[in-house]
Protein backbone atom coordinates (compact mmCIF):
# COMPACT_ATOMS: atom_id res chain seq x y z
CA UNK A 1 0.00 0.00 0.00
CA UNK A 2 1.12 3.30 -1.27
CA UNK A 3 0.08 6.75 0.19
CA UNK A 4 -2.87 6.65 -1.88
CA UNK A 5 -5.67 5.12 -0.36
CA UNK A 6 -3.24 4.29 2.50
CA UNK A 7 -6.17 5.20 5.51
CA UNK A 8 -4.09 6.36 8.24
CA UNK A 9 -2.82 8.88 5.93
CA UNK A 10 -5.93 9.93 5.58
CA UNK A 11 -6.69 10.02 9.21
CA UNK A 12 -3.19 12.27 9.33
CA UNK A 13 -4.48 14.68 6.83
CA UNK A 14 -8.17 14.75 8.69
CA UNK A 15 -10.03 13.53 5.42
CA UNK A 16 -11.74 10.47 7.31
CA UNK A 17 -12.72 10.34 11.02
CA UNK A 18 -11.04 8.86 14.32
CA UNK A 19 -10.53 10.13 18.04
CA UNK A 20 -7.87 12.16 18.11
CA UNK A 21 -5.80 12.39 21.39
CA UNK A 22 -2.65 13.77 20.47
CA UNK A 23 -0.75 15.81 17.90
CA UNK A 24 2.85 17.55 17.09
CA UNK A 25 3.99 18.97 13.95
CA UNK A 26 4.84 15.59 12.48
CA UNK A 27 3.32 13.19 14.30
CA UNK A 28 -0.47 12.80 15.17
CA UNK A 29 -2.36 10.24 17.95
CA UNK A 30 -5.62 8.54 17.96
CA UNK A 31 -7.47 5.34 19.82
CA UNK A 32 -7.33 2.78 18.46
CA UNK A 33 -10.71 1.24 16.65
CA UNK A 34 -10.40 -2.27 18.15
CA UNK A 35 -8.50 -1.66 21.54
CA UNK A 36 -6.77 -4.94 22.43
CA UNK A 37 -5.95 -3.42 26.01
CA UNK A 38 -7.74 -0.96 28.51
CA UNK A 39 -5.37 1.86 27.19
CA UNK A 40 -4.61 1.49 23.02
CA UNK A 41 -3.31 4.67 21.37
CA UNK A 42 -1.74 4.74 18.15
CA UNK A 43 0.90 6.91 17.61
CA UNK A 44 1.69 7.80 13.33
CA UNK A 45 4.19 9.59 11.63
CA UNK A 46 1.93 12.37 9.21
CA UNK A 47 4.62 11.33 6.31
CA UNK A 48 3.87 8.37 4.96
CA UNK A 49 6.19 5.62 5.52
CA UNK A 50 5.40 2.14 5.14
CA UNK A 51 6.71 0.40 8.43
CA UNK A 52 9.27 2.06 11.60
CA UNK A 53 12.19 0.59 9.51
CA UNK A 54 11.76 2.45 6.84
CA UNK A 55 10.51 5.46 9.10
CA UNK A 56 13.66 5.09 11.24
CA UNK A 57 16.22 5.34 8.63
CA UNK A 58 14.56 8.05 6.10
CA UNK A 59 13.07 10.30 8.55
CA UNK A 60 14.98 11.08 12.12
CA UNK A 61 12.82 14.33 12.74
CA UNK A 62 9.07 12.45 11.87
CA UNK A 63 10.71 9.39 14.13
CA UNK A 64 11.60 11.37 17.08
CA UNK A 65 8.01 13.40 16.96
CA UNK A 66 6.36 9.87 17.04
CA UNK A 67 8.74 8.64 19.95
CA UNK A 68 8.09 12.06 21.96
CA UNK A 69 4.18 12.11 21.47
CA UNK A 70 3.69 8.38 22.39
CA UNK A 71 6.20 9.49 25.57
CA UNK A 72 4.03 11.81 26.37
CA UNK A 73 0.87 10.05 26.17
CA UNK A 74 1.95 7.33 28.17
CA UNK A 75 2.57 9.51 30.76
CA UNK A 76 -0.37 11.36 30.42
CA UNK A 77 -2.82 8.04 30.23
CA UNK A 78 -0.63 4.86 31.86
CA UNK A 79 0.40 3.89 35.27
CA UNK A 80 3.84 3.57 35.12
CA UNK A 81 4.15 1.10 33.07
CA UNK A 82 3.56 0.63 29.15
CA UNK A 83 4.17 -0.93 26.14
CA UNK A 84 5.00 0.96 22.47
CA UNK A 85 5.86 -1.43 20.01
CA UNK A 86 5.71 -1.40 16.19
CA UNK A 87 4.05 -4.59 14.29
CA UNK A 88 6.76 -4.62 11.22
CA UNK A 89 5.45 -7.23 8.17
CA UNK A 90 2.65 -8.87 7.60
CA UNK A 91 3.69 -12.24 9.28
CA UNK A 92 4.62 -10.02 12.61
CA UNK A 93 1.00 -8.83 12.36
CA UNK A 94 1.11 -5.37 10.59
CA UNK A 95 -2.32 -5.07 8.55
CA UNK A 96 -2.23 -1.16 7.93
CA UNK A 97 0.99 -0.06 6.26
CA UNK A 98 2.24 3.17 7.24
CA UNK A 99 4.54 2.84 9.98
CA UNK A 100 2.32 3.47 13.61
CA UNK A 101 2.93 2.48 17.19
CA UNK A 102 0.98 1.15 19.57
CA UNK A 103 0.74 2.68 22.53
CA UNK A 104 -1.20 -0.48 25.36
CA UNK A 105 -0.78 -0.42 28.92
CA UNK A 106 -2.91 -3.10 31.33
CA UNK A 107 -3.07 -0.10 33.79
CA UNK A 108 -4.47 3.03 32.71
CA UNK A 109 -4.37 6.35 34.79
CA UNK A 110 -7.91 7.01 35.42
CA UNK A 111 -10.93 7.61 33.44
CA UNK A 112 -9.99 7.35 29.87
CA UNK A 113 -11.31 9.69 26.83
P1 LIG B 1 -1.29 -3.46 12.98
O1 LIG B 1 -2.03 -4.77 13.02
O2 LIG B 1 -0.06 -3.43 13.83
O3 LIG B 1 -1.03 -3.02 11.55
O4 LIG B 1 -2.25 -2.40 13.65
C1 LIG B 1 -3.28 -1.76 12.97
C2 LIG B 1 -4.19 -1.23 14.02
O5 LIG B 1 -4.99 -0.21 13.45
C3 LIG B 1 -5.16 -2.26 14.61
O6 LIG B 1 -4.97 -2.33 16.02
C4 LIG B 1 -6.54 -1.73 14.22
O7 LIG B 1 -7.50 -1.96 15.23
C5 LIG B 1 -6.26 -0.26 14.02
N1 LIG B 1 -7.13 0.46 13.10
C6 LIG B 1 -7.42 0.13 11.81
N2 LIG B 1 -8.20 1.06 11.25
C7 LIG B 1 -8.38 2.04 12.18
C8 LIG B 1 -9.10 3.27 12.21
N3 LIG B 1 -9.78 3.72 11.14
N4 LIG B 1 -9.07 4.01 13.35
C9 LIG B 1 -8.39 3.56 14.44
N5 LIG B 1 -7.69 2.41 14.47
C10 LIG B 1 -7.69 1.65 13.37
ZN1 LIG C 1 -0.04 6.38 4.84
Amino acid sequence: MTEDGCIFCKIARKEIPAKLVGENALAIAFWDVSPRQPLHILVIPKVHYANVAELTLNDEASLVAVMKLGSELALEFAEESFRFSFNTGAAAGQTVFHAHGHLTSRTPRGELA
